[in-house]
């Protein structure tokens, strides 16, 4: 996966312009946001990040020479672009504006638009995709771009879902780039190491967060992923202790979720870890099960307490018949074996009606919450009662 989405913002008064020119930049490969009016425009530069921008310079309340000074101002480093009705002499002397003012311009489009010229010129900016670097992402943990996001984990209680805890998962806000997600980030983490720093960071985020809520007054759980790669420090489950009673929270608080892969590198020193991490009172939960190489011998073998479904199957509750089989099946050997089941990727009413009757202990997905900023969750968790049992 690549960090190099090509995002275009349109700002222009006429819709049919706006329609026009957002159908020609999706199929040339753009994600695209519309804005008609400078608020809109304001916004979307702040939340949309976009790479590209087409700029009017003619509309009825701010007019596009105003809209490049603001740009000036906010630093962007997105590519503009300007388009307008008037004589060329009008648009290089908009395009020397923003040239004065540090910002990066792309030409101009002379109105009306033509087809061959819209698509060669938004052509011209696409960027290939690319991966992160390792600079890059040492530089991220540095400069403090990670942030961690919480989805809502739910347990049926008195016939409700209701939101118990949270998993945290990382993301990288990317100075140019925006948000991006872990998939494309973890894998060179893993590979340089760099994994460490990475974890460390959202464990100690994500348990200070833990106490922040608790001290308004929400009581969460907290599940984390854990790489394979960082099982092997024996004294991970002391240092982790630590952090709790650093925050007066008992250990069943956090959950660790490591993916079947880990189990494998180094058995008995994996069982060493995992095992004191259950002696401790962390929970353990097997992630993403059923996919990849799934080993049922690691489910008995290591001390889980938790088997987390993965999203795949939650996906497909609603339409297959053999994901409903093979979840009910796996709910059953799981409480055959003393384990508590979540089930991930639940996205449809139906999904959940499912895993009701199913008996899945826990649900997650973006029909119950998705993965948003810490300050959101206890607004989630408050109105959670709320949300009645499917059907
Ligand atoms: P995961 O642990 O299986 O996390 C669940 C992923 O499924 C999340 O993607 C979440 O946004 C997504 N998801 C949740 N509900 C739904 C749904 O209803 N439908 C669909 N289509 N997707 C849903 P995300 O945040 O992109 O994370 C991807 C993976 O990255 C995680 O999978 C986890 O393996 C890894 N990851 C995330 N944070 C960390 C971290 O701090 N450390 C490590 N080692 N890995 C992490
Ligand atoms: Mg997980
Ligand atoms: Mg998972």
């Amino acid at each position: 996966m690549d960090i190099s989405a090509n995002r275009l913002l349109v700002v222009d008064d006429q819709p049919d312009i706006l329609d026009f020119v957002g159908q020609v930049a999706e199929s040339v490969g753009y994600e695209v946001r519309l804005a008609n009016d400078a608020a809109q425009f304001r916004e979307a530069v702040r939340s949309f990040r976009p790479t590209l921008m087409l700029l009017d310079l003619q509309m009825p309340q701010t007019d596009g020479i105003e809209l490049i000074r603001e740009l000036g101002a906010t630093g962007t480093r997105a590519s503009i672009l300007i388009s307008s009705g008037m004589d060329q002499r009008v648009l290089q002397s908009a395009e020397q504006l923003g040239i004065a003012h540090g910002l990066k311009m792309a030409g101009f489009l002379q109105k009306p638009i033509m087809l061959a010229d819209l698509e060669a010129i938004l052509g011209q900016h696409l960027r290939a995709p690319r991966v992160p670097t390792e600079d890059e992402l040492r530089r991220a943990i540095d400069r403090a771009q990670l942030l961690v996001h919480y989805q809502p984990k739910c347990m049926l209680a008195d016939g409700r879902w209701t939101v118990v805890g949270v998993e945290g998962l990382i993301r990288w806000e990317h100075p140019e780039f925006g948000l991006v997600y872990p998939d494309a980030f973890i894998p060179l983490a893993e590979k340089t190491g760099l994994i460490a720093a990475l974890t460390d960071f959202v464990l100690q985020e994500g348990i200070r967060q833990l106490g922040d809520w608790r001290a308004q007054g929400t009581d969460l759980d907290l599940s984390v992923n854990l790489s394979p790669h960082l099982v092997r420090e024996l004294d991970f489950p002391d240092r982790l202790s630590d952090l709790m009673r650093g925050h007066a929270l008992p250990n069943a608080r956090l959950t660790l979720e490591i993916t079947e892969t880990a189990a494998l590198e180094d058995p008995a020193r994996t069982r060493d870890i995992l095992t004191r991490l259950r002696v401790k009172d962390f929970g353990l939960s097997l992630d993403d099960f059923g996919t990849g190489f799934s080993s049922l011998t690691q489910l008995y073998r290591m001390p889980f307490n938790e088997l987390k479904l993965d999203k795949s199957l939650g996906i497909e509750l609603h339409q297959s018949a053999e994901a409903r089989t093979i979840v009910r099946s796996l709910v059953e050997l799981a409480h055959n074996l003393g384990l508590k089941v979540c089930t991930e990727g639940v996205e449809t009413a139906a999904a959940l009606k499912f895993l009701e009757l199913a008996g899945s202990d826990f649900v997650q997905g973006y029909y119950l919450g998705r993965p948003v900023a810490a300050t959101a969750i206890p607004a989630l968790a408050a109105r959670s009662p709320a949300l009645a049992a499917a059907g």
